[in-house]
């Protein structure tokens, strides 16, 4: 398809060479210019979806890759066996705190173990682009 254009296109500016000196000075306008994104948004290792929020993504443990946050939340509960009266919240810096169900934000010492789930040692580049590119500002 779009072979064929191209030479029906040549075609028509072999025949007309004025037209094809008045399409030159026009500007390549794009009708709708999509916001280019720095990067397409990555899909989640653990649900499949795009990650579309990447300053709420968690670091995926076996690749670094982006993940959402609840899904990382989700699959925690599973791995750590938390039980019923139990819940996960986000401490910061990848680590997360086992706290009783009825947690309140700020209760610190209400925190019964924490998770380090993202790797310290190793950031990944994805976080390193957001941070860069924030304290730039
Ligand atoms: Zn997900």
């Amino acid at each position: 398809m779009n072979g064929q254009n191209r030479d029906s296109r040549r075609e028509g500016r072999q025949n007309q060479p004025r037209e094809a000196q008045k399409n030159t000075n026009q500007p390549n306008f794009d009708p709708k210019p999509a916001p280019q994104p720095t990067r397409p948004a990555p899909d989640c290792p653990i649900c499949g979806k795009p990650v579309t929020d990447l300053f709420s993504a968690i670091a995926y443990k076996e690749n670094s890759e982006p993940a959402h946050f609840e899904c990382i939340v989700k699959w925690l509960t599973d791995a750590e066996k938390l039980a019923e009266d139990e819940k996960l919240v986000y401490l910061g810096g990848g680590v997360f705190g086992v706290v009783p169900a009825n947690f309140v934000q700020g209760q610190k010492l209400a925190v019964k173990r924490m998770i380090q789930y993202e790797n310290k040692e190793k950031k990944p580049d994805w976080r390193k682009e957001l941070s860069s590119r924030y304290a730039s500002r």
